[in-house]
């Protein structure tokens, strides 16, 4: 799975401490973002099929389904949910433009910390070599592991780069947070939700670099803003390790060959699993497809709550 598409960094900036956060804190100001209902807080209001082509007139009072109900819309029936997924199916896919894998101009991490009087241009130069004689490592890695520069330093030096918070994980809550984002998703793009603040806001964080894409679909899916920021390596690498042990939604995977295919495969889940709720967002190779078997009552919900499906469309 490649990471594709990240946003360009923004100049503004401004520092401030994040609540309950000793770090330095370097938050990207954003244009605001049309945000979901959290699942559970939606309206009931639609009672009518949820298909505009529908042609059966039913309402969903007089009809023994309650479910399925697909980004807030109720279907009558399987040929009803089969046009709602589909039209998702090709929304999404529309959103897989080429300015998405587009390369991102970053100041190189090494030079940013040179400009900034963090490390000599000696110490870049050794670190280099070392990195490309094993093949491996990221070059903070090195920097911490044989010149000595603090890991404070390099991860404030990623926050410059990517024009983001750095972020602290206090009150951290696997268990509870787990069940918002897929566990393959967290353990492919190395991300780590933090915390929810004020039922709204989901704070994520990254160990390297952020995924844009990944933080949108999340808002997208869950309902919550989402602001993204980074972690220091050593205090993510623990704090991931214990939440990809905690307990996670059911997750089904598919692999589908085609756009056709990849619809079907969703429309027999949905239609399966009769959900009181489901959503769909690409997250670069993949559609996820998240589905609550019960309404959501906080902020997050609870694994057994909800079910996802992860379609992966690299393939066409
Ligand atoms: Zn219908």
């Amino acid at each position: 799975m490649s990471l594709l598409g990240f946003r360009s960094p923004d100049s503004r900036r401004t520092v401030r401490s994040l609540p309950g956060s000793g770090e330095f804190a370097v938050p990207r100001p954003e244009p605001l973002r049309r945000v979901p209902p959290a699942p559970g807080s939606w309206p009931r209001l639609l009672v009518a099929c949820a298909n505009p082509g529908c042609g059966s007139g039913w309402l969903q009072l007089w009809r023994s389904r309650s479910a399925p109900v697909f980004e807030g819309g109720w279907s009558c029936s399987r040929e009803c949910t089969s046009v709602l997924v589909r039209s998702a199916v090709r929304r999404e896919l529309e959103g897989r433009t080429p300015s998405e894998a587009a390369h991102r101009h970053r100041v190189p991490l090494g030079l940013l910390m040179i400009e900034q009087g963090w490390i000599t241009a000696r110490q870049l130069r050794r670190a280099l070599e070392a990195q490309r004689a094993a093949g491996s490592g990221r070059l903070g890695q090195w920097l911490t592991g044989i010149e000595g520069v603090s890991e404070q330093l390099v991860t404030r030096a990623l926050s410059l780069q990517w024009s983001c918070p750095v972020m602290a994980l206090d009150f951290h809550d696997p268990d509870a947070l787990a069940p918002l984002i897929p566990r393959l998703f967290l353990d492919a793009f190395s991300a780590l939700p933090l915390r929810v603040a004020g039922s709204r806001l989901l704070y994520l964080g990254f160990e390297d670099r952020l995924d844009p894409v990944l933080a949108l679909a999340v808002e997208r899916v869950a309902g919550l803003r989402v602001e993204s920021g980074l972690v220091r390596a050593s205090l993510f690498r623990p704090a991931q390790e214990r939440m990809l042990g905690a307990a996670f939604p059911a997750v089904e995977l598919i692999e589908a060959a085609s756009e056709p295919a990849s619809a079907a495969a969703l429309v027999r889940s949905v239609e399966r699993a009769r959900p009181v709720e489901s959503r769909l967002a690409r997250v670069h190779d993949c559609l996820w497809l998240r589905m609550w078997l019960r309404p959501q009552t906080g902020p997050t919900p609870e694994a057994g709550q909800v079910q996802d499906v992860i379609c992966w469309i690299g393939g066409f």
